[in-house]
């Protein structure tokens, strides 16, 4: 058993409909990281339909269909919640596994409802699949904010040679982004058979296989911008090569152990290496909107709440494509 707090005056209730299974889920439920507060209800990839909105509420309105991603409270008072930037807020909480101002440990979205703070729920585009939207939650602001960062998202901008760093739930919607403004990618990945289907379905240029040294070497200094989205452990070496004088690195998977950073592709190619986790709730209704406009959403397998156990099995193993969702609240919903 579990308890959800009341709904307090900034407070929505949302009637949850579909929520994404992320990695960071399976590390809670296995207490991975050792900070695992149990009861725990994981899922940050949540969209729904509001049921009851707290008297101080003003974005939103019952019947409204909503997101809630990674955040659910912050300071509201340092320079990155005054900024937007609420994500690196040093008292962040998250939307599960946290603490809430009250006290009461925040619960995530495997759940048939949820409370969440108005600050931290964005409202989902009409056109967008409810399913298919909920992992962009977390996965989708994951990669957007780094091609943001680094003006690829851009609508007069001039096409770039990007790179992608593996092709799951998150390099897949990076490749949806990235064509959607032009630009020339080029999936990186150890698995050849890849290779089909992010080019033919996905629509991605070119393809190298990094466990070959000759198809890397072959590819030095070609790329603008490598995003990484591996979290098994890897040297930055090889993809750092890959890299245009300037370029940039920008990290957002994390293995559990520090990679292997050598100096000399940074120094003699001036290139950055950095990092982001999520983003902040501006930039996730940007996102949001953002898809709505150019069709975006996650490639999905749907799951049903009492296959959870098997999803996250499958999860740990790295098979789905790309990302699981769990139809939570089954017939009932027709969204
Ligand atoms: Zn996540
Ligand atoms: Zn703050």
């Amino acid at each position: 058993m579990f308890m959800i707090r009341e709904n307090g005056v900034n407070d929505v209730t949302i009637k949850v409909l579909y929520c994404g299974m992320c990695h960071t889920d399976l590390h809670h439920v296995r207490n991975d990281w050792g900070i695992t507060m149990y009861p725990c209800v994981p899922g940050h990839e949540i969209t729904g339909l509001i049921t009851k909105v707290g008297k101080d509420v003003t974005k939103f309105k019952v019947g409204d269909k909503v997101g809630v991603g990674c955040l659910a409270a912050s300071c509201l008072e340092c320079e990155f919640c005054k900024t937007s930037q609420e994500n690196y807020c040093d008292q962040i909480q998250f939307t599960y596994n946290g603490i809430f101002w009250d006290g009461s440990i925040t619960c995530g979205g495997y759940s048939k409802m949820m409370v969440a703070d108005q600050r931290y729920v964005v409202r989902v585009p009409e056109n967008l699949p409810m399913d298919a939207a909920a992992p962009m939650l977390c996965a989708g602001i994951t990669v957007y904010c780094p091609m943001k960062d680094s003006k690829l998202l851009e609508p007069s901008g001039t096409p770039k040679k990007v790179g992608i760093i593996g092709l799951g739930g998150l390099g897949h919607v990076a490749v949806k982004f990235a064509k959607a403004f032009g630009h020339y990618v080029t999936i990186i990945s150890t698995s050849p058979s890849k290779e089909k289907e992010a080019k033919q379905r996905l629509g991605a240029d070119d393809f190298i296989e990094s466990t070959d040294p000759s198809q890397m070497k072959a590819k030095k200094r070609t790329l603008d911008f490598v995003l990484d989205t591996v979290s098994a452990y890897h040297s930055l070496g090889p993809y750092l090569e890959l890299l245009k004088v300037e370029g940039t690195l920008h990290i957002v998977g994390a293995p559990d152990k520090p990679m292997d950073l050598p100096s000399f592709p940074l120094i003699f190619g001036k290139r950055t290496v950095k990092g982001s986790m999520t983003g902040g709730m501006i930039e996730t209704q940007e996102m949001m909107d953002m898809c709505g406009k150019y069709n975006i959403s996650c490639d999905i397998e749907m799951v049903t709440p009492d296959q959870i156990n098997d999803a996250l099995q499958r999860l740990a193993n790295n098979d789905v494509r790309y990302r699981f969702v769990i139809d939570i609240a089954g017939k009932s919903s027709r969204l």
